[in-house]
């Protein structure tokens, strides 16, 4: 008996001493992995043109089905789209629209703070997508 006790006491006197854990958290952020998957942003190429070709893959793919759009069509059949719809709130971040897509139009940045008041503003339209989350999050590969 008295000897888990003075195991107990001994793990108490070890964590008494030792450094603060807590973060103070909004102040302080965590640097979360470079292959975290988090908020996800379209591309654009170097002349500013949106990546995406609208082939749909992602949308596909997604086994949420949390991606939609619309399709439309430039003077010379280039295809793009017109509309591109992400709902992060029914986003498992599998990251399998990143994986599939054949032009890298979509990554996936390392920004984890993503939560809202309200289920309709993490519907995140294309204008949203173009943007980064935030400058300090970084996409894993640059637009280009
Ligand atoms: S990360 Fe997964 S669930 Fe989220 S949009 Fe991409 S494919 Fe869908
Ligand atoms: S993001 Fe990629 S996979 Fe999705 S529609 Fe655009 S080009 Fe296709």
């Amino acid at each position: 008996m008295i000897i888990p006790l003075l195991q107990g006491l001994k793990l108490t006197l070890k964590y008494f001493f030792s450094g603060k854990v807590t973060m103070e958290y909004p102040e302080k952020k965590w640097d979360v992995a470079e292959r975290w998957r988090g908020r996800h942003v379209l591309t654009k190429h170097p002349s500013g043109k949106i990546r995406c070709v609208a082939c749909m893959l992602c949308a596909t793919v997604c086994p949420a089905e949390c991606i939609s759009i619309e399709a439309a069509a430039e003077p010379d059949n280039r295809k793009y789209p017109e509309k591109y719809t992400l709902d992060l709130g029914r986003c498992i971040f599998c990251g399998y629209c990143v994986e599939v897509c054949p032009k890298e139009a979509i990554e996936m940045t390392t920004a984890y703070e993503i939560s809202e008041y309200s289920r309709e503003d993490l519907i995140l339209e294309k204008e949203q997508l173009l943007e980064p989350p935030a400058p300090r999050y970084e996409t894993k590969k640059k637009a280009g």
